[in-house]
């Protein structure tokens, strides 16, 4: 082992990029590379950044700037950036004068390439700069190596055609491209014959799957998906209101493979904003998928994004935010301070909210959704409930997994259990968390 060259993969971001790390993984594991997470040890350190938020964008710059002192010390080095950052229009030749020592720069529509890029940095002292600005077809041929067992991330789709007036990703990501539906069953067979317990399929909107391919849609995906023999949860992240539909909520209700939680970002209740960010549903329209969804399976957990501070939110629009979820009663959101990025349309509207403002809007409804978390905790209090043992917390020296609604508990055990369905009875409540003992393993 000691002999192999080593790789370390630092990602930022979502899942979508984590899930593209683990292309990055498998295509260095094909070049016998072992991954390490000593970056003194490390012969290649790859940077899968993030530009959705300034905070993910400056702690990249400021980790890739830390590696100057090894690359001093280890010339051999090698340092790759990619992703989301490095896709920005003109970002490439300006970081490149800012970081010369980065050896290799590439964009999200050639990670497929990675191993031909390396090749070339390998027999050049030039840095390899490649940002290609236009996506290309679907590369189904790159291997992965997987780090999320017993949970498997198999992309739908690629791309985004919403455009989102604060959101940059249809600009680094490209317009919205479906996997043919026979490779994306093909995977998902395959990892379940590899005893993978949790399936989630990425696309930015997985709800507009299929839309450039002929007879085929997301819901009707998900059913063949849900057919396949097999102990298994299906998920999917993320949805989008405006395509999220009645034929899709029937798919969800008849199968008992599909998570009962569903990801409905909201992002504003106020209709004026929600025009501004050009999501293209009302506050109404969202309330009423919502209803839909419980008529047809009552205990949904939905959890949703919530961003605060767009420009010109006013009180009293984000009061409508406010009120939205108190009504809905998310089972967890994810709140946002609106993050300003270059090129948008959201960029060059006046109005922006100052900092101190939308932080005391976030921390109201991070307060109100903490203390409804808790709450909703209590309900599960001397239940038994069935976890999907994904882990072990070295620190609390227990297992932990996530129930179908997506709630997060610990318990102990002396056998292993990763990867195992359990019964656990909840002796204590929390926030978000749940303790349980073990009552049986299936
Ligand atoms: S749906 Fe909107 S927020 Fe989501 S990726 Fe597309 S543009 Fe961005």
């Amino acid at each position: 082992m000691e002999n192999y060259k080593k790789f370390k993969i630092i990602t930022y971001g979502c899942q979508m990029n984590v899930h593209e790390s683990e292309k990055i993984a498998g295509i260095l594991s094909e070049l016998n590379y072992v991954m390490t997470e000593d970056e003194k040890q490390a012969d290649i350190i790859v940077f899968n950044t993030c530009c959705i938020r300034e905070n993910a964008e400056d702690r990249a710059f400021g980790n890739v700037g830390a590696l100057k002192k090894l690359k001093k010390a280890n010339k051999n080095l090698i340092i790759a950036v990619g992703g989301c950052m490095t896709q920005q229009k003109g970002f490439a030749k300006s970081f490149h004068e800012s970081y010369p020592f980065v050896d290799i720069i590439f964009g999200t529509h050639n990670l497929d390439n990675f191993k031909l890029l390396l090749q070339k940095k390998l027999s050049s002292k030039k840095t390899i700069i490649e940002v290609l600005e236009k996506e290309g077809s679907i590369c189904e041929t790159t291997n992965k190596l997987r780090s999320s067992y017993p949970n498997a991330w198999v992309n739908i789709s690629y791309g985004c055609n919403n455009f989102c007036s604060y959101c940059i990703v249809p600009y680094v990501r490209g317009r919205e491209r479906s996997r043919k539906e026979v490779d994306i069953i093909n995977e998902c067979k395959s990892l379940i014959e590899d005893g993978y317990k949790e399936i989630t399929l990425l696309g930015q909107n997985v709800n507009s799957y299929g839309n450039d391919l002929e007879g085929v849609t997301f819901a009707s995906l998900i059913k063949k998906i849900s057919q396949i023999e097999g102990d298994f949860r299906l998920s999917f992240m993320t949805n989008h209101p405006k395509d999220f539909n009645e034929e899709l909520i029937k798919a969800l209700a008849k199968s008992d493979k599909i998570s009962k939680r569903v990801h409905l970002p909201v992002q504003a209740g106020s209709n004026r904003i929600l025009k501004l960010m050009n999501r293209k549903y009302t506050r109404e329209d969202y309330l009423s998928k919502v209803n839909l969804l419980r008529k047809y399976i009552p205990d949904i957990a939905i959890t949703t994004d919530i961003m605060v501070g767009f420009p010109t939110e006013t009180e009293e629009d984000f009061m409508d935010t406010f009120n939205l979820v108190k009504e809905v009663g998310f089972s967890g959101a994810f709140t946002f301070v609106y993050s300003r990025r270059k090129g948008t349309p959201a960029a060059e509207m006046d109005g922006q909210i100052p900092e101190d403002v939308s932080k005391n809007r976030i921390m109201a409804l991070i307060d109100y959704q903490n203390e409804f978390n808790r709450e909703e905790s209590k309900k599960y209090l001397n239940k038994t409930v069935e976890i999907l043992c994904e882990g072990y917390d070295d620190k609390k020296k227990m297992y932990l997994g996530r129930d179908t609604y997506g709630r997060m508990a610990y318990f102990s055990s002396d056998k292993e259990l990763i990867g195992r369905f359990v019964d656990v009875k909840i002796i204590k409540t929390g926030g978000i968390s749940l303790l349980g003992e073990v009552v049986k393993v299936k």
